[in-house]
């Protein structure tokens, strides 16, 4: 039997990424890994209803055998066999991220040997994590780029702390991935604002896409508001910058206690600093990015895989999130910074690369 790796959740930021992603390294290299102090960072260690939900559904599709999936759970072992693509459903139970369940098994259903479907439900539009429309929009087509085809419908809003929100992916594999370089944007397509609201008055939204329209200096058509249907009340807010090469998504959260014109300035602020730095990945997409080039670079053979990317400066998230990928994969990960330009660039590439 395989010694398993042993990764400490107390690492770097301590949160839950690091759980999210060891299963998923995990899955891939088919490494058994104990995971001890998960989220020691955060207010309220252990597992949430969110990780757990992680643990089970990459449990599944790994057919793993794992000790510690509970609620609160400070440690688990996971040993997990072949990935077995198929139809999956998993109910979070909670408003927690189907997004961040999602991008803990995609990577491993991408590289697996046939198409899966997976439903899921929980919240779609959560806070600090990615929103529906940025996966739909920013990740998902850079992952296509990578080779496999993955398509994302959803079929119901949830947003915290209702829930009740369902999405449904369609996975066609590609077995092994291709890399890329993500050095540019390319020009600018197209720019606009979106605004949602459920369960919640439409002028909310129509203030927040007006607010970005006018301090951004934007045309009138490039707004849209959306009334959508949920189990609870909702609003979010985002602009989106198309361009050759990639899409930026910036989202604000309405929340009680602050105004839609508040909500609007924290997107404009964002979207503002995304422009400024020219960088083609901001810092939610270069997180995201991490695993799959990781993949593709822990995958290569005789042939370069693996990819870079320019970004802003990394989060101690992605640093955090670096760090466990290393330890999971023998793959290189450089990083160099620019101070004048406050660019960051990101290669991984697989040890033995002489370039
Ligand atoms: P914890 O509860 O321990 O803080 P978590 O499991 O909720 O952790 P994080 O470890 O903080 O989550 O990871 C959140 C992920 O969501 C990161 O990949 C981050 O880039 C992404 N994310 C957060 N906010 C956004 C956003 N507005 N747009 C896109 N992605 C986002």
């Amino acid at each position: 039997m395989t010694e398993a790796i042993c990764i400490d959740g107390s690492l770097g930021e301590g949160g839950g990424q690091i759980v999210r992603s060891s299963l998923t390294l995990s899955l891939v290299t088919g490494q058994p890994v104990v995971i001890e102090n998960i989220r020691a960072g955060r207010a309220k260690p252990g597992l949430m209803r969110q990780h757990l939900t992680a643990v089970q559904a990459a449990a599944r599709i790994g057919n793993a055998e794992v000790t510690g999936a509970e609620v609160r759970s400070r440690s688990i072992r996971f040993s997990p066999q072949r990935i077995t693509p198929g139809n999956y459903h998993f109910s979070i139970g909670t408003a927690g991220s189907t997004t961040l369940v999602l991008q803990t098994i995609l990577p491993a259903l991408i590289i697996a040997d046939g198409p899966s479907t997976v439903t899921l439900e929980g919240g779609t539009h959560n806070q600090w994590a990615p929103p529906f429309d940025f996966l739909q929009h920013a990740y998902l087509p850079l992952i296509n780029r990578m080779g496999p085809r993955v398509s994302v419908e959803l079929e119901r809003y949830g947003f915290y702390p209702a829930g009740g929100g369902r999405l449904t992916v369609s996975i066609q594999p590609s077995g092994s991935l291709n890399g890329f370089d993500l050095m540019e944007r390319g020009e600018l397509k197209k720019r606009s604002a979106m605004g949602l609201v459920s369960n919640l008055p439409r002028h909310i939204a129509e203030r927040e896409t007006q607010t970005i329209l006018k301090k951004m200096n934007w045309p009138a058509d490039a707004a849209q508001v959306l009334e959508v249907t949920a189990h609870g009340p909702g609003n979010i807010v985002y602009t989106m910058l198309e361009y050759e090469q990639v899409t930026e998504v910036t989202t604000g959260f309405g929340r009680i206690g602050s105004s839609a014109e508040n909500v609007a300035s924290e997107v404009i602020r964002d979207t503002r600093n995304y422009l400024k730095n020219e960088a083609p990945v901001g810092e939610h997409l270069a997180d995201q990015l991490l695993l799959p080039l990781a993949i593709s670079a822990w995958q290569s053979g005789t042939h370069r895989r693996g990819g870079s990317f320019r970004t802003s400066p990394l989060t101690r998230h992605s640093t955090t999130h670096m760090e466990v990928i290393r330890r999971m994969m023998g793959i290189e990960i450089d990083v160099s910074r620019d101070e004048r330009t406050q660019q960051t660039t990101v290669i991984l590439r697989p040890k033995s690369s002489e370039d």
